[in-house]
């Protein structure tokens, strides 16, 4: 059994459509595949409807939140949501807030480039984006104007969160999202706590906090993560009796991650589908 349970598709920052997602994921070999795209369902039905026979779907999301750093300062925190109601008003009022946030920021980021003299069109990086507006789409543009040779070198300046243009968004408090995915019958997973390259880190005594009111997981094996990192958040997740994913958050050409290239054990899989009480998997 291959289980990947983080990946990206077009309706948020990636590059495969989410019908070119599912069958990339067969065509990977994966026995399941999560589609979990920043603050958003909108892939969801077209991941379904083109879901090859055979893979197990998992319907999710990566949700935009912020938590307290290692240095008490706040810092911005993926939570992966999985198999949650869509319909769950609160939660879906909150997806759409954070959608927001994206669009608003990102035109910010856009229009401090364009004021500073970079071949940067805001509105047209804006209609390119989409609803879940994120930085990849800036820096793909970034790239088709020659200002930077590919996406990577735009995240190491002009993108990264030390930078110049970076423009803070209001993401949701971590223990409130939480408590929103957990009663829209989902199930969170703490995404790349420990990915040391994208900035400030996590303080993880958080996540021992976060427990009580219904963390289900923590994201342990991905492609940023060092080998020590993994150790200690798999030791975390065992103390705290959290699920251990493993992941590859891939996001097409966008990144040099392939499908597969972490994944999750299909005990921590089954336990994970146990604990949801949203929408089910779509298998078969
Ligand atoms: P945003 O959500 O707009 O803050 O942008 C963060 C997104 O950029 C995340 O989904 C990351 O996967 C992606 N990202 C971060 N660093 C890189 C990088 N070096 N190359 C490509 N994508 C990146
Ligand atoms: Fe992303
Ligand atoms: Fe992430
Ligand atoms: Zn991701």
């Amino acid at each position: 059994m291959r289980i990947d349970l983080h990946t990206h598709s077009t309706a948020s920052d990636g590059t495969d459509s989410p019908a070119g997602l599912v069958r990339e994921a067969a065509a990977a070999g994966l026995d399941v595949v999560a589609i979990t795209d920043h603050d958003t369902t909108a892939g969801w039905a077209e991941a379904a409807a083109a879901r090859p026979a055979g893979l197990t779907l998992v319907r999710g999301m990566e949700m935009s939140c912020v938590g307290r750093g290692v240095d008490g300062y706040p810092v911005a925190v993926h939570l992966l949501a999985y198999l949650f109601d869509p319909a769950d008003r609160g939660f879906a009022a909150e997806r759409e807030r954070l959608r927001a946030e994206r669009v608003q920021r990102l035109r910010a980021m856009a229009e401090l480039m364009a004021a500073d003299g970079l071949p940067v069109d805001p509105d047209a990086v804006l209609a390119s984006a989409g609803p879940a507006a994120g930085r990849p789409h800036l820096a793909r543009a970034l790239v088709e104007a020659g200002v930077v040779p590919s996406v990577d070198a735009a995240f190491a300046d002009l993108l990264s969160s030390n930078g110049r243009y970076y423009v803070e968004k209001a993401d949701t408090p971590l223990r409130r999202a939480v408590e929103m995915i957990a009663e829209a019958g989902g199930v969170s997973v703490l995404a790349h706590g420990r990915a040391r390259s994208r900035g400030r880190l996590l303080d993880l005594r958080e996540v021992r906090d976060l427990v009580p009111y219904g963390l289900g997981g923590l994201e342990v094996d991905h492609p940023d993560h060092s080998a020590s990192d993994r150790t200690v958040l798999r030791e975390l997740a065992r103390e705290c009796g959290l699920l251990i994913t493993g992941s590859s958050d891939y996001h097409g050409v966008n990144k040099t991650i392939g499908l597969g290239d972490c994944t999750t054990e299909p005990d921590q899989f089954e336990k994970l589908v146990g604990r949801s009480a949203g929408v089910p998997v779509l298998a078969s």
